[in-house]
């Protein structure tokens, strides 16, 4: 069984990768040219959907081979949920991860807000020749106004989980992994991988 995972984000990729022992994971842009996917979803889980099936089409919708898709974010009830699904452009359309770390940090500082509640959501869609399937996983915490550690990516140097009192940017890798939004949907990704090669599903 081949996967292919429908995304260019390294930090994702290098997540996902690490997850899997004996699949090889290939990102899409090894196999096709790079292309803009616009996610126009209202939720994570349509988002990670249309960019599964966007790159289903674009390898050609191979038999016996699946696409992974992950979209993801982070969420803080404070500020209705924001950035959520526009956390890879909260700081505009060519953000990059620095820039939307430091705009949330911001939007902290402006509300003279220390810490506060926060949650990452993981969508993940898988898309096969004749199905489609979605799974979620979450992880909750708090987010602080200031960056702390080089560990993770995107808003992690700011995120303390839940139970911890370090950030995932200073705390170690194998902590994320046991915890993180993206390993839980990845148990399930993997109980959905094991039906389809077992034929049950
Ligand atoms: P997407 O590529 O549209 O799914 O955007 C995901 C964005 O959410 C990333 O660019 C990060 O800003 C943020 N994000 C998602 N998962 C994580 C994580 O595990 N750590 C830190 N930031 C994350």
């Amino acid at each position: 069984m081949k996967i292919i995972l429908a995304t260019s984000n390294k930090g994702k990729i290098k997540e996902i990768q690490n997850s899997f022992k004996d699949i090889k994971i290939i990102p899409f842009y090894e196999i096709v040219k790079p292309f803009k996917i616009e996610e126009n979803g209202k939720s994570f889980k349509e988002n990670a959907i249309i960019k599964a099936k966007a790159v289903f089409e674009m390898i050609g919708k191979p038999d016996k081979t699946i696409v992974l898709s992950d979209d993801s974010g982070i969420s803080l009830p404070i500020l209705n949920n924001a950035p959520g699904i526009y956390s890879a452009r909260y700081a505009g359309d060519n953000a990059t991860a620095k820039d939307n770390l430091y705009k949330l940090i911001d939007e902290l500082k402006k509300r003279e807000i220390k810490k506060t509640p926060a949650f990452y959501t993981a969508a993940m869609a898988l898309v096969t020749k004749d199905r489609v399937f979605s799974v979620h996983g979450w992880m909750r915490g708090d987010v602080i106004d200031e960056a702390k550690g080089e560990n993770g990516f995107g808003y992690d140097p700011m995120f303390i989980p839940k139970g911890f009192d370090k950030t995932l940017g200073e705390l170690d890798k194998n902590i994320k992994k046991e915890l993180s939004h993206r390993s839980k949907a990845l148990q399930r990704v993997k109980i959905i991988l094991k039906l389809l090669q077992e034929g049950k599903k």
